[in-house]
């Protein structure tokens, strides 16, 4: 009798630079089934599954796969006994095509001759046993990430993976394309493949997983059947302290009825199109949908960085035009841009200087000017309630913080400016799940002091745990409205559309 696959690590640990990161990790995935590993950013996941795909060499420890135990594994030890590992970042070859994608590295040649139907051959046979339709002399480049990953799987796949790893494969992708993500993670797992599978959400981990690690600090905090442990339970054991379970947020106290932020039928050439919503001062809208779908857009136009070619906004009941940001921040709206890296000047600047400017605009421009006294009164105000987690020295460069850190400084500044309208743009992407929480409750804090908040967002547990109302966008039209208990996962998923 063939004795069922295992991946077994014992004992891992790993130093970077003298500092431990793994203090001495046990690890079982066994073949025909899904193990999702949980844990804060910096928890130790990547470290772990990197050696365990012979990417890293551990300092000390066991892993054994399929019977054989080494000390270390090298890649190519590895992948001959059937580890698989999709990045969070692609390692696909995107000039390539999709065929040659999914046969890279062990193209069938005759002779000298590279058999490139056979290559396209493989890669419909693959394709079509996961049931997808795509182009196999498309580049791959030219796909979209959803797509790019599926590739990717169809690789896996088609090279009789045993054991296949996803770190946090999901974090770009639509509530569908998750959908179908653990369609193949299913089937994959019906063939006998041991899948370890690497999220921030926790309603993934419910549903996909069979066994469920967390780990912190190193160290496995948590381990066991997933049917055994309540969403209380893993966010416990990831912050080592209980925060409660994740809910509905409580209804705002006061919303007051005249809309503060308005969009009449507003449109931006090839972005979004006749987009009416509005926010109240004490609300919570959030405006969910896929990456892609506009949502960014509708909110950025609010900040003067696109200009409407149909319809108007309002801000507290009067039409504006905004110009750029600077006319925005004047009518009292202030922005949170979705990728704090890209606008790297205000990483380099410190907490309190962050909190006191007037905006990462003109941070970004350069010429900015500000007293000590009003960074050290900003400085005092927001760093305490805001609960930022730093050395608390006002000096600190904001870049060393950890990212749900810099997102709570950004949203202090509008505080501390009094904005009336706050957007959003993706807060939390790749923000741990505690920070995540203290992000969500200063948003809520923000909202019942009177702000009007909307937030655009692709991720719809968010939606779920900060809004009080959704507006849901499908390329570039609004595609639904919901309110309340409406307002649920799955309603979400079945709204945003295909
Ligand atoms: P996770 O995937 O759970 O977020 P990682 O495994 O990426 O965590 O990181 C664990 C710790 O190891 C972090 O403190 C991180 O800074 C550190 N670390 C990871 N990779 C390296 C590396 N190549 N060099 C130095 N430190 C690293
Ligand atoms: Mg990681």
């Amino acid at each position: 009798m063939a004795v069922p696959f295992l991946l077994q690590a014992r004992g891992i640990r790993k130093a970077f630079g003298g500092v431990e990161v793994l203090h001495g990790v046990d690890l079982d995935a066994p073949g025909g089934s899904v193990l999702a590993l949980l844990g804060e950013n910096g928890a130790g996941k990547s470290t772990l599954v990197k050696i365990v795909a012979g990417d890293y060499q551990p300092d000390a420890g066991t892993v054994t796969v399929g019977g054989d135990s080494f000390s270390a594994l090298t890649p190519l030890t590895a992948r001959e006994h059937g580890i698989r590992m999709i990045f969070q970042e692609l390692a696909d070859a995107p000039t390539l095509t999709v065929a040659e994608n999914i046969s890279l590295g062990r193209w069938p040649k005759r002779g000298p001759f590279v058999r490139w139907d056979e290559i396209r051959r493989r890669a419909r046979e693959v394709l079509d046993q996961l049931g997808v339709e795509l182009d196999v002399d498309a580049p791959v480049g030219s796909l979209p990430v959803g797509e790019r990953q599926i590739v990717e799987i169809a690789r896996a796949l088609s090279d009789r993976a045993r054991c296949l790893i996803l770190d946090e494969p999901t974090a770009a992708l639509s509530a569908q394309e998750t959908e179908r993500l653990f369609g193949f993670v299913r089937r994959l797992r019906e063939q006998g493949t041991a899948l370890i599978y690497i999220t921030h959400r926790l309603d993934e981990v419910f549903e996909i997983s069979d066994r469920v690690a967390v780990l912190r600090d190193g160290g496995v905090a948590l381990e066991g059947p997933t049917a055994d442990f309540g969403r209380g339970d893993l966010v416990a054991a990831m912050v080592g302290r209980d925060i409660g379970e994740v809910a509905r947020p409580a209804p705002p106290a006061r919303v007051a009825p005249e809309p503060v932020l308005r969009f009449d039928g507003a449109s931006v050439d090839g972005a979004f199109d006749d987009v009416a919503l509005d926010v109240r001062p004490g609300e919570v809208v959030a405006l969910y949908g896929k990456l892609g779908s506009g949502t960014a857009e509708v909110a950025e136009s609010a900040f003067g960085l696109h200009q409407l070619s149909g319809g108007a906004i309002e801000i507290a009941g009067r039409s504006v035009r905004l110009r750029d940001p600077a006319d925005a921040i004047a009518a009292g709206v202030g922005l949170l841009p979705s990728d704090r890296q890209r606008e790297g000047a205000f990483l380099i600047r410190s907490v309190a200087e962050n909190l006191a400017a007037p905006s990462w605009w003109s941070m970004r421009r350069g010429g900015l000017f500000i007293s000590d006294r009003r960074e050290a009164d900003a400085y005092g105000r927001w760093h305490e309630a805001l609960r930022v987690r730093s050395r608390n020295d006002p000096a600190q460069l904001l870049g060393t913080l950890s990212g749900g850190n810099q997102q709570k400084v950004l949203l202090g500044r509008w505080l501390e400016r009094r904005s009336r309208v706050l957007l959003l743009i993706e807060p939390t992407r790749g923000v741990d799940v505690g920070a995540r929480q203290e992000i969500y409750r200063a948003i809520r804090e923000l909202a019942a002091g009177g702000v009007g908040v909307l937030v655009a967002t692709s991720d719809y547990e968010e939606v779920v745990q900060l809004a009080d109302r959704a507006v849901v966008m499908a390329r570039g039209r609004v595609a639904a409205r919901l309110a309340d208990d409406e307002i649920t996962t799955q309603r979400l998923t079945e709204e945003v559309g295909g």
